[in-house]
C-alpha cells in the first residue's frame, strides 16, 4: 500500500458534523498513529521543494499541529494564524466564509519580515475562504508565499479557484 492510501485509509469521515449536511474529514486517526503522522509530516516537508522557508505558517487549529512539525523538520520558524481573539500583541486581521459559518483570522503584525519565505499548511482545503484570508494576511506583511500545502483537499468544493496566483499541493485529494 502507498503512504498516501494508507493515510486515506486512516481518514475517519464522520456526517453530519459540525452541523447537518457536512462530512467532516476527522484527521486523528493519522496523529494518533506514530508512523501514519510521521508519513504525513514527510509529504508535507515534500512539498517546499527544497526551497529554503523561513516561516511556516498554520491556521487554526488542526493546521497547528501539521504546521508545527513541518516548520521543525524544515528549520524553519513557525506562526499562527488564529481566530479573532486570541493573538495577544498588535494584529492584521482577514474576514472570511467557511463551510460551516463565518469567522475572522489574525496574524501577528511583526510575525513576518518581508520578503521571508513562507509556506502555508493547513489541514484541509474545503471551500477555500479561510486560506484565502490567511493568504491576504501574508500579503499585508509583504510575506514571499512559496506555496500552500494541504493534507487534504475536498476538490468539489473548487477552494483553488480562490487561490489563484501561488502553488497549491495536497497530499490527499477527494
Ligand atoms: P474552507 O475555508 O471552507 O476551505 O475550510 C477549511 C477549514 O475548515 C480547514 O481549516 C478545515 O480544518 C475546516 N474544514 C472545512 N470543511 C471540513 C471538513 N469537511 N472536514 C474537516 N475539516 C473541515
Amino acid at each position: 500500500m502507498s503512504a498516501t492510501e494508507a493515510l486515506k485509509n486512516a481518514i475517519r469521515d464522520v456526517a453530519d458534523f459540525p452541523k447537518a449536511g457536512i462530512v467532516f474529514k476527522d484527521i486523528t486517526p493519522i496523529l494518533a498513529n506514530a508512523a501514519l503522522f510521521r508519513s504525513s509530516i514527510d509529504l508535507l516537508c515534500a512539498t517546499s521543494g527544497g526551497q529554503k522557508i523561513d516561516k511556516v505558517v498554520g491556521i487554526d487549529a488542526r493546521g497547528f499541529i501539521f504546521a508545527s512539525a513541518v516548520a521543525d523538520r524544515l528549520g524553519a520558524g513557525f506562526v499562527p494564524v488564529r481566530k479573532k481573539g486570541k493573538l495577544p500583541w498588535k494584529t492584521h486581521q482577514a474576514s472570511y466564509s467557511l463551510e460551516y459559518g463565518e469567522s475572522i483570522v489574525e496574524l501577528h503584525q511583526d510575525a513576518i519580515s518581508l520578503g521571508e519565505n513562507v509556506l502555508l499548511v493547513d489541514d484541509l482545503l474545503a471551500t477555500g475562504g479561510t486560506a484565502a484570508a490567511a493568504v491576504k494576511l501574508l500579503d499585508e506583511l509583504g510575506a514571499n508565499l512559496i506555496g500552500i500545502s494541504f493534507l487534504i483537499e475536498l476538490s468539489f468544493l473548487k477552494g483553488r479557484e480562490k487561490l489563484t496566483g501561488h502553488p497549491i499541493q495536497s497530499i490527499l485529494t477527494y
